[in-house]
């Protein structure tokens, strides 16, 4: 028998929309001593059955939800959300085009706290709640059995695993250990991708749409890429028939798997520079030496990671927007993005508008809104899943 959480009353309303989170402060009482990542029966004040969910001891997030319905929760429940997953990406022309994309978002795919990505022959996992990790070896068996691979790597090195009481963890799960470097195409597009020491699970898969419409504006343009990592959006510029493009970022690594993808686009690196500098100070040498460009790409990391940030990322973000603003041509495009959960898309527009008015573009305007690829989607009742936002901006 599985324990039993009873909710405080009127508690159980987002859960019945399938909202995914019971926090611990709706927690009335537990009948019996679940563990680490088991599963447990959601019943509400009044004792009616809500859910099955995973116990997560140390979080606030008390419990993840995995239905709603009164079903076992074991292997065949995981393979059908599995497939149910896998058959999205194929329905949506993903996977026909592609041979990088998600095909787990989290809590999004009915699997709280998993992701799940594929690179050409091998998988990349990241488990980064207590119930992903309890099922981990059924899962893993379920991927290598409905997704022909060579290998499947873990990259578990996420702080958020400690508020799930989770050590980080890396590794190979089945197969053989991934490459040093993966070859993936995306939409026309070859990238390198580093997935046993890159960002995330390797490369920004969320960020393909966006890299697409970027190559509509760059024939001929100067670009400059802030934020560059391995070079997706510079690799588009290119094809897109961009005059120049400079790449910016703070990591070396990234920077040379950048190079390297001109080359394996067979793209004419002469027009490519790549700087390896701080963006918040370059952009400002930039503005005291005139330079200006018809291009740029703002597409920072996260600025805030909690609440407590939000007010300083707010002044990161104004402050690297404005000095882009100052640095485009006229009919200049700027294309500005917010990875971060936290910072509303309302927010962040004003927070763009404010920059654009101090660096005196008053006529600045959005000419299109941009977002995460459909391989990232949000569940209706879990608007938590949409996070990246981009304002694409003339002035
Ligand atoms: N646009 C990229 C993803 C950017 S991720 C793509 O499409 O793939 C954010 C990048 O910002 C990382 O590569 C990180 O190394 C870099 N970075 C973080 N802070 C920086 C700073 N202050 N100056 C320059 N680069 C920075």
């Amino acid at each position: 028998m599985v324990a039993t959480v009873y909710l405080k009353p009127k508690r159980d309303k987002s859960l019945r929309a399938r909202h995914p989170w019971l926090f611990s402060g709706g927690i009335a009482s537990v009948d019996g001593s679940p563990q680490l990542g088991e599963t447990v029966a959601v019943h509400s004040s009044k004792n009616d059955f809500i859910g099955y969910g995973a116990w997560s001891p140390d979080s606030q997030i008390r419990v993840r939800m995995w239905t709603n319905r009164k079903e076992e929760i074991n292997t065949d429940f995981f393979r059908n959300a599995l497939m149910l997953a896998i058959q999205s990406r194929e329905a949506l022309g993903v996977s026909a085009n592609n041979t990088a994309y998600r095909i787990i978002a989290a809590e999004s795919d009915g699997f709280p706290g998993l992701v799940l990505d594929r690179y050409g022959d091998y998988l990349v996992a990241q488990f980064l709640s207590a119930g992903v990790e309890y099922w981990k070896s059924t899962l893993v068996e379920l991927f290598a059995e409905l997704i022909p691979c060579k290998g499947i790597y873990e990259r578990s090195d996420v702080a958020v695993r400690r508020k799930e009481g989770l050590e980080q963890v890396t590794g190979v799960l089945y197969g053989e250990k991934p490459p040093e470097k993966i070859e993936i195409l995306e939409e026309g597009r070859k990238y390198w991708v580093d997935v046993l020491n890159g960002h995330k699970t390797g490369f920004y898969l969320d960020q393909r749409d966006s890299r697409s419409l970027l190559a509509r504006y760059t024939n001929n343009k100067t670009v400059l890429n802030c934020f560059s990592y391995t070079g997706g959006f510079s690799v588009a510029a290119l094809q897109g028939g961009a005059a120049s493009v400079v790449n910016v970022d703070a990591s070396q690594t990234a920077l040379d798997l950048s190079s390297q993808a001109v080359e394996l686009n067979s793209l004419d690196d002469n027009k490519v520079e790549h700087i390896n500098a701080d963006v918040f100070k370059l952009l400002r040498s930039y503005r005291d030496e005139g330079k200006t460009f018809d291009v740029i790409v703002l597409d920072p990391p996260k600025f805030a990671e909690n609440r407590n940030q939000i007010k300083k990322a707010a002044r990161g973000y104004k402050d690297i927007n404005l000095l882009a603003f100052r640095l485009l041509n006229p009919n200049g495009l700027l294309f500005t993005f917010s990875c971060s959960g936290l910072m509303e898309a309302n927010l962040f527009q004003k927070i763009v508008s404010d920059a654009a008015l101090d660096a005196n573009c008053r006529s600045a305007k959005i000419v299109k809104k941009m977002d995460q690829a459909s391989d990232h989607p949000t569940a209706l009742p879990f608007p938590e899943g949409y996070y990246l936002k981009g304002l694409l901006c003339q002035i």
